[in-house]
């Protein structure tokens, strides 16, 4: 069925935002918890976050992704500074959600995972309590899909009254999932330093985690002995009452009851055993992804167009499905596509390049939180659309930065060794071709 979430969307990234600090702080040990933990290592890297250009990602990328993802060169998302977060100075995002107004889908094998902190073991029992723990995951109802629509139709993401993600904490505004959070919320940058080149590269891999999460949890449910024949049944006998589904705060009873079975009251359990197995085949994951398709009931997804109302038709994005009710698109597809983003991400156009005359230098008066933030940057680009339009956005940079863009202003060059020989930056590849993705740099004809 449609992901009621949506596909491709938001979260937050940074670590030193919403990380828990209680993250890895393992609990009391369980009878019932036995095989998950005596499969887990000694500080296990399934349960910390891994560093990927300064950008933090769950653990458990290191063997469900493809192994040479890891030796991507990153962009380093610098402008998606969480711990100041620019969306809630400046773009009226609330200050204690900011861009957490969202339901991601969050796999059973990651809560399980994460049910080892204290803080993702609380964040079960909350979904636990309020109806939106199904054993896929966390998984938001009908009734919550079209909030989210409506959301994105009001654009009030970032702003929702209605669509807050159960898993932050509102005391602290930490997200209680960080190390164990979904693909989406893991590429979600509100600004990309590499303008939409960038943004598509982090779709690409938000698309690739996305599925290989799903597989794993259809999978791991199978290793466990949950029935998910009689799981997808159920869903298509929910379609024919789709309009009863949901309540304010997730699934009614009679619906969990149904796509639990014989599992109902051993949820947490479940997503544990889902975890162990996940863990146990730690160095096959991404074989295993690849070896059968997402499942999904067709009915239900066709119930979800119908209640969907006309003002918001225009929200819902489709997705690729067989006549079977399968997504078809496989993982290694999907890998083929991010590396081709790759690739572009960092490919030297020919041709001559200029300093934008939207861009101006100004010194940092290192005043506001935001200047503080980059107070090891002497220099502001500031980038507007036209001299008369508001600041669209701004960044940080070093003088060594700011002497090699001075280079191009008004004297138009190729992007090229010769570069090396102006400048003592230790890799101006990168940050100029940051500034091309970003429009810092224009092509001029000559
Ligand atoms: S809106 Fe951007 S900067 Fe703010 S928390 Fe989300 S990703 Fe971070
Ligand atoms: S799982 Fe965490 S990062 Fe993702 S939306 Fe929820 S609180 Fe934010």
């Amino acid at each position: 069925m449609r992901a009621p979430q949506g596909a491709i969307r938001y979260s937050c990234q940074s670590d030193d935002f919403r990380l828990t600090s209680a993250s890895t702080l393992l609990l009391p040990l369980d009878s019932s918890m036995d095989r998950l933990r005596s499969l887990l290592q000694k500080d296990d890297p399934f349960l910390k976050p891994i560093k990927l250009a300064g950008n933090s990602f769950p653990g458990i990328w290191t063997q469900m992704m493809p192994k040479e993802l890891l030796s991507l060169r990153f962009p380093e998302e610098r402008r998606a500074t969480c711990m100041n977060c620019p969306k809630s100075c400046y773009d009226g995002f609330r200050a204690d959600y900011r861009c957490c107004t969202y339901h991601p889908r969050i796999s059973n094998f990651l809560l399980g995972l994460g049910s080892e902190t204290e803080a993702g073991d609380r964040a079960i029992d909350r979904l636990i309590k309020r109806g939106m723990l199904l054993p896929e995951g966390m998984y938001s109802t009908p009734g919550q899909w079209i909030d989210f629509l409506d959301d994105q139709q009001q654009d009030s993401f970032g702003s929702s009254e209605k669509v807050l993600c159960p898993m932050l904490d509102q005391a602290t505004g930490y997200c209680d999932v960080h190390a164990f959070r979904n693909a989406v919320c893991s590429t979600f940058f509100c600004y990309s330093d590499h303008g939409k080149t960038g943004e598509n590269f982090w779709v690409q891999v938000q698309t690739l985690g996305s599925q290989i999460e799903l597989v794993l949890a259809q999978w791991s449910l199978q290793e466990a002995g949950f029935d998910l024949d009689a799981y997808f049944k159920a869903f298509d006998a929910l379609a024919e009452r789709i309009h009863t589904v949901s309540t304010l705060e997730g699934w009614t009873v009679e619906a969990l009851s149904a796509l639990w079975g014989t599992w109902a009251g051993r949820e947490k359990q479940l997503m544990r055993e889902c975890a162990a197995f996940v863990v146990e085949q730690r160095e096959n994951l991404w074989t295993l992804a690849n070896s059968q398709a997402i499942r999904e009931s067709k009915a239900f997804d066709r119930a979800m167009d119908t209640i969907v109302p006309e003002h918001l038709e225009d929200e819902v994005e489709g997705e690729e499905l067989d006549e079977e009710g399968e997504i078809t698109l496989s993982p290694s597809d999907t890998w083929d596509e991010c590396l081709e983003a790759h690739d572009r991400l960092w490919a030297w156009p020919k041709g001559m390049f200029v300093l934008s005359p939207n861009v101006t230098f100004v010194p940092n008066p290192r005043v506001d939180d935001e200047e503080k933030y980059y107070s090891d940057k002497d220099v502001f680009i500031e980038y507007r659309f036209a001299a008369d339009r508001p600041l669209e956005w701004r960044l940080g940079i070093t003088p060594l930065e700011h002497a090699l863009l001075k280079a191009f202003e008004g004297k138009p060059r190729s992007l090229d060794s010769s570069l090396f020989g102006i400048t003592t930056l230790t890799d101006p590849k990168t940050f100029l071709t940051e500034m091309l993705n970003k429009k810092v740099l224009w092509p001029k004809k000559v």
